[in-house]
């Protein structure tokens, strides 16, 4: 275990959220997290001062052509959080709700996940205020190019390294590495991750989020008596994170009661079949004409009767309204920050196993981290030594934050932020501050 700070904390302003309160804004969320985390560390008051501050806001004005001629300005944002351990590492999400504070939460969580998971990189993520739904192939595109050309100086393999988030895919980075090369006048291809597999990319990314997922629940299930195997598990969000880690779950001999998206969800208690639905929804991009089973709303998917829930699609999912009607044993977390501080207080009383985002859903940039080494490298691995590696990662990541879980009885969840943070604040102070 890395060393961390054991020393008082004389006084520190933070900002803690009151008690019994969902703030509805993801920034806050985190801190109050960090908060916690930093008091149980003891973490020097100085240092306290410089990991809560990103390094670097950039919001930035992205004007297009659209296909009808008429011109439209998006806006996008890129933050970069930490830098202490090397670059900045953060997908990229198209979302009409973006908002900076909420690529500020996504950075910081990046920065602690990636030193939960101990590879060398820092905290960064970036947003664009768009629907994608209601965008052509081409719009999309533009956007993209856009986007990246205006931060082609932040932009970098040893800077910062963007990959795919909600809305955007591999096609996305391919667009990205090529503006970004362009401009450099070369072939890049380690400034970005989650590319097609024929430019890049790593064998195993596509499905890393889900795999991860699939094996921090094998390793979770035990803690409740449970095994994978036979588990019954629910899933909100059918996007990349939450469709692949149905299926791993599934061909792990786990039953998946439930899946859902944006529009709602579907439900069969005797267990979906879901090579099934996911080739009809490859084809229909709706559980709509599903047989033999039935609709199901979000609300009422969370709260199902289940062993493991899976939320996978965004945040602020379980919050102090709906935390108490829980009736899973253990939440894997997929989606980044899909449960409030106050729906946390509330799971931990009732004796629920949070895995939190910072660690249940690092798989995928664990493998985004062999995409970059292997693309600096210019030499590509097998699907099977990135799935061991992947595994090694993420057993060895779970067992470390269960470590702290039961050295300093906390949360998964604290465990696991005081992991990050401790292995931060070290490599700051080894570092030291520069001038
Ligand atoms: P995606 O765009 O592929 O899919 C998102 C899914 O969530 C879609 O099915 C969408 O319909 C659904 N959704 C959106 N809003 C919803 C709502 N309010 N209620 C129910 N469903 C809703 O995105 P993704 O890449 O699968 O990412 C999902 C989550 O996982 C995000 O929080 C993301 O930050 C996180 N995550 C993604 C990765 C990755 O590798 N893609 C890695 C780590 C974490």
């Amino acid at each position: 275990m890395d060393p961390v700070v054991e020393q008082e904390i004389p006084r520190l302003t933070t900002t803690t959220l009151p008690m019994g309160v969902d703030s509805g804004n993801p920034f806050d969320e985190m801190m109050s997290r960090f908060d916690v985390a930093a008091q149980k560390l003891g973490l020097d008051p100085g240092l306290y001062k410089v990991l809560r501050e990103p390094v670097r806001e950039t919001k930035v004005s992205i004007p297009v052509v659209m296909d009808d001629g008429h011109i439209e300005v998006f806006i996008g944002y890129r933050v970069l959080h930490n830098i202490a351990r090397g670059p900045g590492k953060g997908g990229i999400r198209f979302d009409k709700n973006v908002t900076l504070d909420e690529v500020r939460a996504l950075a910081a969580w990046m920065t602690w996940k990636c030193a939960v998971v101990n590879i060398p990189f820092g905290g960064a993520k970036g947003g664009v205020i768009c629907d994608p739904a209601s965008l052509s192939r081409g719009e999309l595109e533009r956007i993209t190019r856009r986007y990246t050309a205006e931060l082609m100086d932040q932009f970098g393999p040893e800077k910062d390294v963007p990959a795919p988030d909600m809305g955007t895919n591999p096609q996305t980075m391919a667009w990205i590495m090529d503006t970004y090369s362009m401009h450099a006048r070369h072939t890049v291809t380690s400034v970005v991750t989650g590319k097609p597999l024929s430019l890049g990319g790593s064998r195993g990314r596509v499905e890393a989020t889900g795999r991860g997922l699939m094996l921090i629940s094998r390793e979770a299930a035990p803690l409740k008596g449970l095994t994978l195997s036979g588990s019954r598990i629910v899933v909100q969000g059918f996007g990349n994170v939450g469709s692949i880690a149905s299926r791993m779950c599934h061909e792990a001999g786990a039953k998946i009661l439930a899946v859902s998206d944006i529009n709602g969800g579907i439900h069969d208690p005797a267990g979906l079949d879901i090579p099934a639905v996911i080739a009809h929804y490859e084809k229909a991009r709706s559980f709509e004409g599903l047989p033999g089973v039935q609709k199901i709303t979000n609300a009422d998917l969370l709260e199902l009767d289940c062993d493991i829930l899976i939320p996978a699609a965004n945040e602020n999912q379980i919050r102090g309204r709906n935390a108490g009607n829980i009736k899973a044993k253990i939440i894997v977390e997929g989606a980044n920050g899909p449960t409030t501080q106050r729906a946390d207080e509330i799971l931990n009383q009732k004796g629920v196993l949070v895995v939190p985002d910072i660690l249940a859903n690092a798989g995928g940039v664990t493998v985004s981290y062999f995409e970059w080494v292997q693309d600096r490298a210019g030499f590509f691995w097998r699907e099977n030594e990135v799935n061991e590696r992947m595994e090694d990662i993420m057993c060895q990541s779970f067992h470390d934050v269960r470590t702290m879980a039961e050295k300093y009885n906390v949360s998964y969840r604290i465990a696991a932020y005081m992991l990050g943070i401790s292995r931060v604040a070290h490599d700051t102070m080894v570092r030291g501050l520069y001038a």
